[in-house]
């Protein structure tokens, strides 16, 4: 994963020969709500300003100082990260000199970004748990959740998912095509669903739900409107879609977690068998 497949935060920058005084600055944090402005010259990083070093500058009485004396007075170390470097580097930047702004810069050291620790911290957590196309969680997630479910008396409804005759769009328009298919789908099934259900990717074109504490009609009406919000989508390039479901129920079905995602597996297999689009429950 590289530093530039994140969604940096947008940059403000200030051209150092502008030297711009601290309260012009000021009036600049409070327009553009930012958390820093980074100073550049020949848009190359030379300096940063953070909302802390601002109160500091308030608290000095150094309001009338000019950019350049500032600069000069409090000289200060500021690091980079180059684009297309991994971003657990950029981490171990941020870790090591305990620092919470990280100026990302092209081949050129010129300034096209910037990493904030907190946003740093709840992306690497999106990455290890959530698929990155679709923002669905991941296989690594469902192990967790089926760990932690397994043995207990909790109610879980699954709804298994797979995309009828997926390739035909990969074949008819193309890989991203296929890709948007499979986020739209994502994106009806994160929908359909409460807060507190788990909505995985499976696989490929395979979709897992999983509802907590419910009865079975209500996971049925789940898997029921995520059919229909997916079968409603007409899209201009590449048209309908069509869903295959299985459903099954935990602990009823089975007291093992593992056979009653497996039954759904084999209700959606059923599905298939017989004509496609539609759901089987057990
Ligand atoms: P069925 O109706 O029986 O489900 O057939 P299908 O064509 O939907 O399913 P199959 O499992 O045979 O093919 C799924 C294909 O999805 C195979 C693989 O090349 C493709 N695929 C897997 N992951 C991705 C992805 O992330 N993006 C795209 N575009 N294609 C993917
Ligand atoms: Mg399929």
């Amino acid at each position: 994963m590289k530093v530039k497949d994140y969604s940096l935060n947008t940059i403000h920058t200030i051209d150092v020969e502008k030297d711009f005084s601290v309260l012009e600055i000021a009036s600049m944090f409070l327009d553009q709500n930012t958390d820093s402005f980074i100073i550049t010259k020949n848009e190359k990083a030379v300096y940063i300003i953070t909302q802390t070093d601002l109160i500091f500058l308030f608290f000095k009485g150094y309001e009338d100082k000019t950019l350049k004396e500032i600069i000069e007075e409090f000289p200060k170390k500021i690091f980079t990260i180059n684009i297309n470097q991994d971003i657990y580097e950029a981490y171990k930047i941020m870790r090591g000199a305990a620092i919470e702004h990280l100026i990302v810069v092209d081949d050129n050291e010129k300034v096209v970004g910037e990493l904030h620790s907190k946003n740093l911290v709840m992306k690497f957590v999106e990455f290890a748990l959530k698929d990155e196309m679709t923002g669905l969680y991941n296989q690594r997630s469902l192990d967790t959740i089926k760990a932690r479910y397994k043995g207990t008396n909790t109610r879980i409804g699954i709804i298994f998912i797979d995309i009828d005759n997926f390739k035909h769009f990969n074949d008819n328009f193309g890989h991203n095509i296929g890709d948007e298919v499979i986020k739209q789908v994502a994106n009806q099934i994160k929908s359909s669903i409460r807060d507190i259900d788990f909505a995985f990717r499976y696989g490929g074109d395979e979709f897992l739900v999983m509802v907590f504490n419910q009865e079975k009609d209500i996971v049925l009406k789940i898997a029921n409107r995520t059919f229909n919000k997916i079968d409603n989508i007409e899209d201009e390039i590449f048209g309908k879609i069509g869903i295959s479901v299985g459903v099954s129920f935990y602990p009823d079905d089975s007291k093992d977690l593992d056979e009653v995602i497996k039954l759904a597996d084999k209700n959606l297999y059923i599905a298939k068998n017989s004509g496609k689009g539609k759901i089987i429950e057990s």
